[in-house]
């Protein structure tokens, strides 16, 4: 039997259903806003968490209490929080105050149920590390989703209780990430396809070579082999199943 796959970060279209791959056994499936919530909620299992929140790209048109999300954490004890956080990019900028109003009562309700959270940055580090240090210490750890940033900024978050999950993003410009990659604690690394599921030209096997590359290309900045890699990161992903 080859080797089993934890993916740190996947979506579902809303209404698909789930398949994948049998060696990707271990899964974080986010939501994105009240639309995929309950095709989240309908793939939970054993080794399927769900993460139920708002977006950051859907907070101009929808509210966190839209979601119902403490009812949601109340009927799912394994669920955490997600996927949330700020997004400065583009356009994204526009709407950064109601981004952090959605941010922040996403962490508050976190932090209240000691659930943890799978977090999204882009460009708003200084924003999103400020609301993490006014809730500190959390009682859960945080994801912090397809990471590209800075080794400084990886440490603040490690030190915050966060895990770097790597995805093609984190990884598509190795001059830059690979240095960064290589410093980061190998039990605070997780992986992650960030994918829809169930959209149009998904597959099983496309999930799994994708997220399978990102294992190989990590393990090899990191000098360690892909076996030691993955059994490593599953047990790094335990702690968001428990
Ligand atoms: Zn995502």
């Amino acid at each position: 039997m080859g080797p089993e796959y934890l993916d740190a970060h996947l979506h579902i279209a809303d209404g698909a259903a789930l398949k994948l791959n049998s060696a990707v056994k271990y899964i974080f499936l986010n939501s994105t806003s009240k639309n995929d919530l309950d095709t989240v909620a309908g793939c939970v299992s054993e080794h399927l968490t769900p993460f139920f929140g708002l977006h950051p790209w859907y907070t101009a048109k929808e509210s966190v209490g839209s979601l119902n999300l403490k009812a949601m954490l109340d009927s799912y004890q394994t669920a955490g929080v997600g996927e949330c956080g700020l997004d400065h990019s583009g356009k994204n900028r526009l709407t950064g105050s109601i981004q952090l109003q959605a941010f922040e009562t996403q962490v508050k309700t976190a932090f209240e149920y000691g659930r943890p959270l799978s977090i999204h940055c882009v460009r708003a580090w200084g924003q999103v590390i400020s609301v993490l240090k006014k809730y500190s210490p959390l009682p859960a750890p945080f994801i912090l989703h397809s990471f590209y940033g800075s080794a400084e900024t990886a440490e603040i978050l490690i030190n915050l209780g966060g895990y770097i999950s790597l995805s093609g993003m984190s990884l598509r410009n190795p001059v830059k990430s690979s240095p960064i990659i290589a410093g980061l604690p190998l039990n605070r690394v997780l992986i992650e396809s960030d994918l829809l599921a169930g959209e149009p030209g998904f597959t099983a096997e496309m999930h799994f070579d994708i997220l399978r590359e990102n294992y190989r290309l990590t393990a090899e900045i990191l000098g360690i082999s892909e076996k030691d890699f993955i059994s490593g990161v599953v047990e790094n992903g335990k702690i968001f199943t428990n």
